[in-house]
């Protein structure tokens, strides 16, 4: 049996039994088909709602969508998004990654107590021409966006909060996270080195055109 189907077939069961919940069974079973991953707040309910019920699943084919931790170089601080656009601009790109998500997190399908999302620009470095280009805009937990900027709440004293927010969502022990860390901060140091241009066409799907000056 292919390792889909292992993990299809038990969730099947899981509908055909589990009649309160039909609809999100089924609607975390397509996301799994669409992206090929599931999401840290489908898993935690999947393995809940499969072991009520007493069907088997082996937990590690459940492949969780990882979080990462996005550092932006020292030497392109406030290089965003938001300070090159006014803020109605900032207020319509926002509401719309939110809108688009579902006010979810696209990363662990959680959200926020005080507020559901906050919007996180992903950015691409080319390591060769040093160019940050903006790769897209996706809505966050206030949880995971604080471990995209692990450095920014080791700052505000909320370091050990996000490392095993990290570890969590991602399912890796304390040793893995540490690891994965270092790998961060190593990449973080090289592209310090270097003044970084900005690029920000992602922007003119929206009718939105920006020449950064530096
Ligand atoms: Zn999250």
């Amino acid at each position: 049996m292919e390792d889909a189907e292992k993990i299809l077939t038990p969730l099947r069961e899981l509908y055909r039994r589990d009649t309160n919940n039909r609809k999100l069974i089924a609607e975390y079973a397509n996301n799994f088909k669409k992206r090929g991953v599931f999401l840290r707040s489908e898993v935690d309910f999947l393995v809940e709602r499969l072991s009520a019920h007493k069907i088997e699943l082996d937990v590690s084919l459940l492949q969780v969508k990882l979080l990462t931790v996005e550092l932006v170089p020292s030497t392109c601080w406030f290089s965003n998004v938001r300070s090159h656009v006014n803020k109605s601009t900032w207020d319509f790109l926002r509401q719309s990654t939110y809108k688009q998500a579902n006010f979810r997190c696209e990363v662990c399908g959680g959200r926020g107590k005080k507020w559901s999302v906050e919007c996180h620009e992903i950015w691409h470095y080319d390591d060769r021409n040093y160019i940050q280009s903006l790769e897209g805009l996706i809505a966050l937990c206030p949880s995971c966006q604080e471990v995209k900027h692990i450095g920014l709440a080791g700052i505000r004293g909320h370091g050990e909060r996000a490392e095993a927010h990290l570890a969590k969502v991602n399912g890796w022990s304390q040793e893995q996270t540490k690891a994965y860390l270092e790998k961060v901060w190593q990449t973080w140091h090289e592209r310090s080195h270097y003044q970084w241009n900005l690029e920000l066409s992602w922007l003119e799907q929206y009718g939105i055109n920006i020449s950064p000056k530096r």
